[in-house]
């Protein structure tokens, strides 16, 4: 098993609505917000976990091939039919779950997305950010169907707004033999992300996003049709 290159593919990432991916905390701190954001310790800004990013892309990828299991597991490798049929799935984001399969590691590094502070309208909306940087504060509420009343207490989660930019950077690597199709299935999986969204809340209309100054290797590329 030879690894003959690896692919960078390059881009930005443009929140056009607010984009919640929580902390993983259940805990309200006095004052604060219920639902607050992940963000990175060393600046405190939001960022986009790359294991969210390839989380979302796989379950997109199983759910647009036809390859989620019954009960709505997650795919698992089948042996000869997803080796022989280079199973997207399985090179790009592993066989884990099968130690044995003779396929090597999966094929996709997806790094943790981060802000481009340099850009101008990433800087606006930081000084714009009321409280701590790019951040906004989204109220739900539920209304009570014949009262029409607020049911409960004010729910206060917290966004990233749109506008903006994270920097995307993921690698592919290619191994002798591997086909071409993988690199295809990959941008795929980014295209079913920008039609459908990132984070939480997706159904309620947060986290659409849009892909731009995509690069394959250092040349400019475009997403595929979904
Ligand atoms: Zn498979």
């Amino acid at each position: 098993m030879k690894l003959e290159r690896i692919v960078p593919v390059t881009g930005r990432i443009e929140l056009l609505t607010g984009m919640h991916i929580g902390a993983g905390t259940e805990t309200t701190q006095i004052g604060g917000v219920d639902n607050p954001i992940i963000r990175l310790p060393k600046d405190g800004n939001p960022y986009i976990p790359g294991s969210s990013l390839k989380g979302r892309m796989r379950a997109l990828l199983e759910l647009y091939l036809g390859k989620v299991e019954g009960g709505g597991d997650p795919h698992v490798y089948k042996g000869d039919s997803c080796k022989n049929e280079y199973c997207p799935i399985c090179y790009l984001f592993g066989a884990a779950a099968d130690t044995q399969a003779p396929i090597g590691p999966g094929r996709l590094i997806v790094r943790d997305c981060v802000i481009d502070e340099s850009l101008e309208s990433n800087e606006r909306i930081k000084l714009e950010s009321t409280g701590l940087p790019y951040t906004e504060e989204k109220t739900e509420i539920s209304i009570n169907r014949i009262t029409s009343k607020v049911e409960k207490g004010l729910r206060k989660t917290e966004r990233v707004p749109a506008g903006v930019i994270f920097d995307l950077d993921i690698s592919l690597r290619k191994f002798e033999g591997d086909p071409d199709s993988l690199l295809k299935w990959m941008l795929t999986g980014l295209a079913l992300i920008q039609k459908d969204g990132i984070g939480g809340s997706i159904s309620r209309g947060y986290g659409k996003i849009r892909i731009t100054e995509l690069k394959v290797d250092g040349k400019e590329a475009a997403l595929p049709e979904v």
